[in-house]
């Protein structure tokens, strides 16, 4: 995948599309699956904002069904059934747990009876992927950690994950291969419209300032906290800030949905290759859109709310990093953020421009289905959606199958069988070829550090072929080295001279490229 700015300035595209988070990701994706002429433009790295900062839950949203918001979780669960099975290296099954103590909020009859409605709109009720019910002593022993006082038992129930930077990044990729233009660090600066209606826009190159103008029939701006920026669109949404924890490992293959004491609101414990992220914080927001950062009090109300069930308590030494990102939901005068609906809507305005407000990640692509079906009948063209059965990289081949397939040839290679797990989960079917470099190279095979699932061929393959344009993208989104680790500047350093001849870096930029990383 190259970046190539030259090639938005030689066409007219049927389509161009404004943000590169999981919104214009599945846009671009199914919209070049269906033979439109794509392009799409992303200000800063691919999923750079809240697309890389969320819980990385493909889920139906257990929570949301006290809200009585069926519609939303039906839809969202019979997206992650399909994610599941058409890209089963990208979305992967994963347990949550729920522990019943003597004081908590929601007792287990009522809790009994959201799962089994929860199973239900998943269509698996009686399915081993449905919930159970465990006794005090089988619970705790899933969950040695957790404080035993007034437990009674707890439930565990499916849910399903992802790497959300990466399923951005793949959607990318496989938009790219269907014949898309994706350039990141490129702006979209102004709208150009003739009689009310609109004709392309003029986009800036963040890497050298050079501006084209791009001629496009359809514009889509899936631009998140950034339909803020103008009075019209703020006008449809409400914002709010996100903030999650990098802590230890403390979990194996199985998450916690947990109750803060504080206040009431549900939040996770989530196992994250070998480290446990909590979350979220759930709060309104009107500073800054382009600067969003974990506050103390955040930091704070997310040690106090997960400290209430530990055996041994964290404290702000263990905290390995934080991230924090926004998000956009439909205006509501509901008094708590928690309470507003996840729900996606698709706004045009007058001069034909659409805008897509708010949505999750797990139903982005049933969203970015219907903004195409929108862009196609405006374009007079009846074409049926692809991206309910293509993946970009699912392997063909049946997964089990060719999961124990690749995790032998790992092992024949060396390679410990949690890193293996990863690559496998990272790279789809290209993890051949980082394979294959490791067969050429035994040394690509060991771990970049110890207590992290990641290896150099893999560090390698992202520099060559992922689009990397600074440090940050690559230690932070393409792998997430740099939120997995408190990696020291000698450590950036060295890792910035291994991609350097990759990445064309001479000493001088490696420097800059490692400062800014630091900051
Ligand atoms: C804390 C938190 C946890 C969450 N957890 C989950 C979860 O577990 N599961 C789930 O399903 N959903 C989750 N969500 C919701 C989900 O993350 C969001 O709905 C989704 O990421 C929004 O994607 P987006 O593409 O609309 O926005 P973004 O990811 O913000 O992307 C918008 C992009 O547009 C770019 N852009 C803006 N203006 C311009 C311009 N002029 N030119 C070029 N580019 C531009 C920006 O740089 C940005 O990258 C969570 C949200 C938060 C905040």
């Amino acid at each position: 995948m190259k970046r190539e700015f030259t090639l938005l300035q030689k066409q007219q595209f049927d389509l161009l599309v404004c943000g590169g988070g999981i919104y214009g990701a599945w846009t671009a994706y199914d919209a070049a699956l269906r033979g439109l002429k794509v392009a799409i433009v992303e200000q800063g790295d691919w999923a750079s904002a809240t697309s890389s900062a969320s819980s990385k839950l493909i889920h139906g949203g257990l929570r949301y069904l006290e809200s009585y918001d069926f519609k939303l979780v039906r839809k969202a669960l019979a997206e992650r059934q399909m994610l599941l099975k058409i890209a089963p290296h990208r979305v992967w099954p994963l347990r949550f747990g729920v522990p019943v103590y003597s004081d908590s909020r929601i007792g287990r009859l009522k809790l009994k009876a959201g799962l089994m409605l929860y199973d239900f709109l998943a269509g698996i009720p009686g399915s081993k992927m449905a919930h159970h019910y465990f006794n005090r002593r089988n619970f705790s022993s899933r969950f040695s950690f957790l404080d035993t006082f007034g437990l009674k038992g707890g439930f565990s129930y499916s849910d399903a994950q992802t790497d959300d930077a990466r399923l951005a990044l793949e959607l990318i990729a496989g938009a790219v291969a269907a014949g898309a233009v994706c350039v990141n660090y490129c702006s979209l600066n102004s709208v150009g419209s003739r009689q009310g209606q609109v004709y392309g826009s003029t986009v800036k190159d963040q890497l050298n300032d050079a501006t084209a103008e791009i001629h496009a029939r359809q514009i889509v701006y899936t631009s998140g906290q950034w339909a803020t920026e103008s009075a019209k669109s703020r006008s449809w949404c409400r914002v709010t800030k996100g903030v999650h924890l990098v802590m230890p490992a403390a979990l194996t293959d199985e998450a916690l949905l947990l109750t803060a004491k504080a206040d009431g609101r549900v939040f996770f414990m989530i196992p994250w290759y070998g480290k446990t992220i909590v979350g979220t914080t759930d709060t309104d927001y009107t500073g800054d859109i382009k600067h969003v950062v974990a506050e103390e009090k955040d930091v704070a109300y997310l040690l106090n709310a997960v400290n209430h069930y530990l055996k041994t308590a964290w404290t702000g030494a263990d905290v390995i990093s934080s991230y924090a990102g926004l998000r956009v939901m439909k205006r509501s005068e509901k008094t708590s953020p928690s309470a507003v609906s996840r729900d996606w809507e698709l706004r045009t305005a007058s001069n034909g421009v659409h805008y897509s407000i708010g949505g999750k990640i797990t139903s982005a692509r049933e969203d970015a289905a219907t903004i195409v079906d929108k862009v196609c009948a405006e374009l007079g063209m009846d074409v049926p959606c692809a991206s309910r059965r293509l993946f970009p990289l699912a392997p063909e081949e049946d997964y089990t199958a060719w999961f124990v397939a690749k995790s032998q040839q790992a092992a024949q290679l060396n390679i410990d069988a949690e890193s293996s797990k990863w690559l496998l989960r990272r790279h789809g079917k290209r993890s051949s070829e980082i394979l294959n470099d490791v067969k050429n190279n035994a040394a690509l095979g060991e771990r970049i550090f110890p207590t992290v699932p990641l290896i150099y061929a893999d560090l390698l393959f992202c520099a060559r072929h992922e689009m990397v344009v600074h440090l940050d993208d690559l230690l932070r989104r393409r792998m997430p080295l740099i939120i997995l680790n408190k990696i020291k500047h000698a450590e950036l350093n060295n890792l910035a001279q291994f991609v350097s001849s990759e990445l064309g870096w001479d000493a001088s930029m490696i420097k800059r490229e490692v400062e800014a990383c630091s900051i």
